[in-house]
């Protein structure tokens, strides 16, 4: 299907250890629970020499970067609006994986389906 046959070698970073899940990309700013997923603040824990927690602190993250290159991607109308790159959700059926900006999608994930959402993705080929 992939017009130029990038299929499964298409995969540079791939980590498919868990066999035939499916993967797929949903644009970001198409789906707001993706959006709530990828805002989720980093949590930085540090312990002391007993192993005991002895602080926790979230980090917020600022803007939204492709995993792959570091580029800013588009995760709201607004951002797509200013013309940054599209921002995708590279996903399986039960994890997003990581974000893809335009660029490593074409060079990638050229052979993956997109959708615009994950019900649109996870409803569509039932029946
Ligand atoms: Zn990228």
């Amino acid at each position: 299907m992939s017009p130029r046959g990038l299929g499964a070698h298409g995969l540079k970073r791939g980590e498919r250890k868990m066999g035939e899940s499916e993967l797929f990309l949903v644009t970001i700013y198409s789906d707001i629970r993706i959006q709530r997923l990828i805002w989720r603040p980093a949590t930085l824990m540090s312990f002391d020499e007993g192993g005991v927690i002895s602080d926790v602190e979230l980090v917020e993250k600022p803007v939204i970067v492709c995993d792959t290159c570091g580029a800013r991607v588009a995760v709201t109308d607004k951002d797509v609006e200013e013309g940054l790159p599209m921002g995708y959700a590279l996903c399986d059926e039960q994890y997003l994986i990581e974000v893809v900006c335009e660029d490593c999608r074409r060079r990638y994930f050229a052979g993956l389906r997109v959708y615009r959402s994950l019900d649109e993705a996870l409803g569509g080929d039932d029946g």
